[in-house]
């Protein structure tokens, strides 16, 4: 008998079955394809290998800027497309050698529930106490005539996988992965294009933000049109209608990127569902006490580092080990790149809606030597406090933005007072000082502007 059976083994499943093994329960891991879930074999990990080699040749263009002469430079997709499947490969074994280290029993298979305390896997029924769904999302391609027939047309599974770089790149979405996908083959050379259907792209993020963010993009190349809505695709054209005038645009690729779905069709008689994900509460229990559902499963917040951590509260809350429930105004949001954005908290549009009484501080990146030293002059940080200086909401514009917000994580999880932060000494120079002198200016006066 299990204490707890996990499906799926993404940045969810894994985690939880570690954790779960760490405080002693017996776990069984069921996954039906490869360890490490969308997260390391379809999204985070290889997305980001794309960006590290994308940008790599975006710098050694730009190289003379740091008076170095690199002539010729050139990119050789293949390699690219080998050294993510490499990192991959090399993660995968790492997550399979973490798993047996703690004496987690993995199933290879599909994993279907019997009842609360059954799970059926390759014919096997595996008798457990508990249960955890994590069993993830997939990529949605909208009801649009022609997208299902088109052979240009890919999610953001196939494209992770290209043989040559389309001259041509549409990308239906301005979401986060859409956008990350502009910024990779936008510094490889292709002609990106965004269609978003809403009169803004990455809508979660604060408006002044993505307004520099949005200029960025293009003064790299990269085309978006907001308000605008794809109706038909035939073949490698996309017909999509803007301020009511019906427009056509010729492409090499299509990407799909307007968001995911979860997988929750074995769970809909089982477990309460709303709205197409599994209705959790704080400590992610279901509608059925034993069975918890954690990750993109349950939509809250579909990325991996939530998964992970709604994948530790909900062993630590099932082994009885009290834990807080995940707080999910503390998330932080990163969209990676050339240039990236991160945020943490309410949006200056949120607080003053809230009505609020509040101060916020923005210092420019050109304000921090080491940036400037580093070659780098555009960005900026804004930080929103309350009248107690209590952080609000923190966002950064900025190369290695997803880097910064983390010191943000730790003071919003502990409730740290902006005058709390700027107790501590900062390195110079380091981009951190970035952060250290918006602290500055929230609780008072910055020193370098
Ligand atoms: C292109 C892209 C880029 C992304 N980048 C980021 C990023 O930078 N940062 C971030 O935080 N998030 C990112 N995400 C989102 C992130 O990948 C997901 O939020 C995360 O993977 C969700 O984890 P999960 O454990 O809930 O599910 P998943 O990672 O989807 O894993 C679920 C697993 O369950 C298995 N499974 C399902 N049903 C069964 C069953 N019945 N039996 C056995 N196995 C089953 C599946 O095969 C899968 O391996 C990205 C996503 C994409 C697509």
């Amino acid at each position: 008998m299990y204490d707890i059976t996990i499906l799926g083994a993404g940045p969810g499943g894994y985690v939880a079955a570690i954790k779960a093994s760490q405080l002693g329960a017996k776990v069984a891991l069921i996954e039906k394809d490869s360890l490490g879930g969308v997260c390391l074999n379809h999204g985070c990990i290889p997305t980001k290998s794309l960006i590290k080699s994308a940008t790599t040749y975006y710098t050694l263009k730009h190289a003379k800027e740091y008076g170095v002469s690199c002539e010729n430079v050139l990119f050789n997709l293949e390699e690219i497309i080998k050294r993510k499947d490499d990192i991959v490969k090399k993660l995968n074994g790492g997550i399979a050698y973490l798993l047996k280290k703690n004496n987690v029993d993995i199933y290879s298979g599909y994993g279907k529930i019997i009842n609360k305390n059954e799970v059926e896997v390759n014919n096997e029924i595996l008798k457990t106490k508990n249960i955890i769904i994590a069993a993830g999302s997939r990529p949605i391609v909208p009801p649009i005539p022609g997208a299902k027939e088109s052979k240009y047309l890919v999610t953001s599974k196939e494209i992770l996988n290209l043989k040559e770089l389309p001259k041509r790149l549409t990308i239906i979405g301005g979401g986060i992965i859409g956008v990350e996908f502009a910024n990779i083959f936008g510094a490889l050379g292709s002609e990106v294009t965004i269609i978003e259907r809403l009169p803004s792209i990455l809508t979660s993020i604060d408006d002044e933000i993505v307004k520099f963010y949005l200029r960025g993009l293009k003064r790299s190349g990269i085309k978006v049109l907001t308000n605008s809505n794809v109706t038909l695709i035939k073949d490698n054209l996309i017909t999509y209608i803007k301020e009511e005038k019906e427009e056509t645009l010729e492409s090499d690729l299509i990407l799909m990127a307007v968001g995911r779905k979860a997988n929750i069709e074995d769970y809909q008689d089982l477990v309460k569902v709303e709205n197409g994900y599994i209705v959790t509460d704080g400590y992610l229990k279901t509608s059925i006490p034993n069975i918890y559902a954690i990750g993109d499963i349950n939509g809250k917040y579909m990325l991996a580092h939530v998964a992970s951590h709604e994948g530790i509260i909900a062993v630590e809350h099932l082994l009885g080990k009290n834990p807080k429930p995940v707080d999910y105004s503390k998330v932080p949001t990163c969209v990676y790149g050339i240039k990236e954005v991160a945020g943490i908290g309410l949006t200056e549009q949120e607080v003053i809606n809230k009505n609020i009484e509040h101060k916020t501080s923005k210092i420019p990146i050109s304000a921090i030597g080491k940036a400037l030293a580093d070659g780098e002059n555009e960005g900026f940080i804004k930080i929103i406090v309350d009248n107690n200086k209590h952080i609000l909401g923190v966002w950064i514009y900025s190369y290695l933005a997803t880097e910064l917000i983390s010191t943000f994580s730790v003071s919003i999880a502990n409730n740290l007072t902006a005058k709390e932060m700027i107790n501590a000494v900062i390195a110079h120079p380091t981009l951190s000082e970035l952060s250290f002198e918006a602290l500055l200016d929230a609780v008072d006066k910055a020193i370098h502007i």
